[in-house]
């Protein structure tokens, strides 16, 4: 089979598949995921899940365990952190987005979380994504950050074959000679990855560029590529965060660029629905 023609659960590439999330359909909504990087509090988190929810996003991010590049740098809360999502789930109905990292931890974050994330660092782990695919919950699959398209999509093809359908992709940027930005966001792969593969796309201009001042711009290209939706750190203090600080946005930041994101939404592709925007 010629990667483009069909998936692995084949359909063509055409056939747009939506994937539900806590009453949000990506594909056929554009879909807002904002929130901390890491859960540090129950009163951080609290606070940044009832400024998002008022700014209109639709999912609630928030790392309990961390991914990071440094066993000395912050690693998350762990556990707490999944109780403390689950409070603000239930204060805010804010559906819950929280990274897994371990294939052993899966039913347990899964217990949580509404929509799984698969990070940059374990997209090719192969035995995490095949655990993945047994199970009945939809999946964010970032990209690899030295991955490419084709890479990506095989490691997709690993939640699909064993019999998950619900894959999101998402764009985090990749690994360039460039250092001003922490990545190169690669917007053109959202139409690419789009013309090879059914799955919903959508852009981390935070994780992508590093940096505050450009998630505006970024966020308002990835409307204008035809992603599916975003996802945004949003942060009540960023410059004391304990993970990600340069690139966290405040909350009255998020609130003036999810006004803007909407109305471009609606401004290139018409059509207010009422879990989003269309
Ligand atoms: C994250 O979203 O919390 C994260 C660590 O991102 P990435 O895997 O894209 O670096
Ligand atoms: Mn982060």
């Amino acid at each position: 089979m010629e990667r483009g023609q069909t998936s692995a659960a084949g359909l063509p590439a055409t056939a747009r598949r939506t994937v539900v999330v806590g009453g949000h359909e990506f594909g056929r909504e554009f879909v807002i995921i904002a929130g901390p990087c890491a859960v540090e509090s129950e009163e951080q988190t609290l606070t940044t899940a009832r400024e998002v929810k008022a700014a209109g996003a639709h999912l609630l991010r928030g790392g309990a365990f961390k991914p990071r590049t440094a066993p000395t740098s912050f690693q998350g809360l762990g556990h707490p952190a999944l109780e403390i999502l689950q409070k603000a789930r239930a204060e805010t109905g804010l559906p819950i987005v929280t990274e897994v990292m371990d294939a052993r931890d899966i039913e347990t974050v899964a217990a949580t979380a509404d929509l799984l994330q698969v990070g940059s660092r374990n997209m090719q782990n192969f035995t995490l994504l095949s655990e993945l695919g047994r199970i009945d919950k939809p999946v964010l699959l970032k990209r690899g950050m030295s991955a490419t398209l084709s890479e990506w999509l095989s490691a997709a093809d690993y939640i699909l074959s064993g019999g998950n359908e619900r894959v999101i992709l998402c764009e985090r940027g990749i690994r360039t000679f460039e250092t001003t930005t922490r990545n190169t966001l690669d917007l053109s792969i959202v139409p690419a990855a789009k013309e090879l593969s059914p799955l919903p796309v959508i852009v981390d201009p935070s994780h992508a560029t590093g940096r505050a001042s450009l998630i505006r711009p970024m966020s308002l290209a990835a409307v204008a590529a035809g992603a599916d939706g975003l996802l945004i750190e949003v942060h009540p203090d960023p410059a004391n965060a304990a993970s990600d600080a340069g690139q966290q946005i405040t909350p009255e930041a998020f609130r003036a660029l999810a006004r803007d994101v909407r109305a471009l939404v609606i401004h290139l592709r018409g059509e207010v629905r009422e879990a989003g925007v269309a």
